[in-house]
């Protein structure tokens, strides 16, 4: 891809992604495959004023090895430095850049219940000082293509010709082409103005209908708020983008309603696994029965990670037409899928989907049936003809979607 092009995106993560601010501190996190895109992220960084960039590089092969050669006990301990570390982020609240460009395979063949259980305990170490840092801090996660991933995607391409080929899809469909920051801008005001009507009907349930056999109906809270496109900090005007892409009008339901079945329509990547035609039970808001073709074993040991993970922290309102899916691409990668159809996550809700969050405590808003958890896994459920109606309070069913696309 020209630099020209590169730069252009790198300015688009820096300023319209994370929102950089003057003498913030910035962390990326990468994968050692992306040393040139890397580079200039992080001079975009500087430029707009970043005090300080520094980059974490992981390599999934040697993941794979510390997976294989430690014992649990180590593979899940936290260390007393990373504790300071983290420490040290509640204190400066850096802006957090994540780039993906893994292999969705790359971690075939690890013990998977291993990595998860130890993953798991290493994040409820880390919960706590998230927690802190929630909604207090800019953060965006974006793409860039590694050779393996671009050949999962293309495999009858040479690999340079993949590469491009995703770089391209990854761009147009991150509406990063031409200009960038006026595109999001625009982009933000259209989900705005949808999440705005949705606020407005006050409702109580979804109904989620689709020949494919799903048939479920979700609650809502009636703290619940839809929200897409950018997010504010807390107390502030500042704005970011933690996804980019992102084509998502969301909320978080109530975790004790929601009952029916439910069909994912796409295959779920995790941590370089795929799970494949999977569906749930829900009865009273929680996962009571699920199965897969392929990665069942996997799909339950993630729903086993606690109490929360079986209950629903997410309804994401997505239309069949949508740049990601009009693509036709598979891209093997969440950020990019879940912005291709309607999904819902099992696991977290997000505490900024409740109205007045900031003035209440995280514990009135688990209380209410926000629902919590270690993990917040994203699955796909829309499909060409999803209809969702909505029970509004006053007692209307409101039309959603119709075909898969927004009803209004
Ligand atoms: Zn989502
Ligand atoms: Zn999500």
């Amino acid at each position: 891809m020209k630099k020209t092009i590169l730069r252009d995106y790198a300015k688009l993560l820096a300023r319209k992604g994370a929102n950089v601010q003057k003498g913030q501190e910035v962390m990326i996190f990468a994968e050692l495959d992306q040393p040139e895109f890397i580079k200039i992220l992080v001079e975009e960084c500087y430029k707009a004023g970043a005090s300080k960039v520094s980059v974490e590089w992981s390599y999934q092969p040697l993941t794979k090895l510390h997976v294989r050669y430690q014992k649990e006990k180590v593979l899940s301990k936290v260390e007393e430095w990373e504790i300071a570390k983290i420490k040290h982020r509640v204190d400066t609240l850096p802006a957090l850049i994540y780039v993906e460009s893994e292999d969705p395979d790359g971690l075939k063949g690890v013990n998977q219940k291993k990595l998860s259980k130890c993953s798991g305990i290493r994040r409820g170490v880390f919960k706590p000082y998230r927690d802190m840092m929630d909604n207090k801090y800019q953060w965006c996660i974006a793409a860039a293509p590694s050779k393996a991933w671009a050949k999962k995607v293309f495999p009858n391409e040479r690999t340079s010709t993949a590469v491009e080929k995703l770089w391209e899809a990854i761009l147009h469909t991150s509406r990063a082409e031409g200009d960038g920051i006026g595109n999001w801008e625009e982009h933000n005001q259209d989900l705005k103005r949808r999440y705005e009507y949705l606020n407005s009907l006050g409702i109580t349930e979804l109904h989620y209908k689709s020949a494919n056999g799903t048939d479920l109906r979700v609650g809502l809270l009636p703290e619940s708020r839809f929200m897409g496109g950018c997010d504010t900090l807390l107390g502030s005007d500042v704005e970011y983008n933690a996804n980019i892409p992102s084509e998502e009008v969301f909320t978080a339901p109530d975790r004790n309603r929601a009952d029916g079945v439910v069909y994912a329509s796409m295959p779920l990547s995790y941590q370089g696994s795929l799970i494949e035609n999977f569906w749930f039970r829900l009865e009273g808001g929680k996962i009571v029965e699920a199965h897969a073709e392929k990665g069942e074993e996997l799909l339950n040991s993630i729903l086993d990670t606690d109490e929360g993970a079986r209950y629903l922290g997410e309804c994401a309102l997505v239309p069949y037409d949508s740049p990601i899916r009009n693509s036709g691409i598979l891209f093997y990668n969440t950020l990019f899928d879940e912005n291709a159809a309607c999904h819902f996550a099992f696991g977290e809700g997000y505490t900024s989907c409740i109205e007045g969050f900031e003035n209440r405590t995280l514990e009135e808003m688990r209380e209410m049936g926000l629902n919590d958890s270690l993990v917040h896994v994203d699955f796909m459920i829309g499909t060409a003809d999803l209809s969702i109606t909505a029970k509004t309070a006053d007692g209307k069913d409101v039309p959603i979607f119709t075909n898969g696309n927004w009803a209004f």
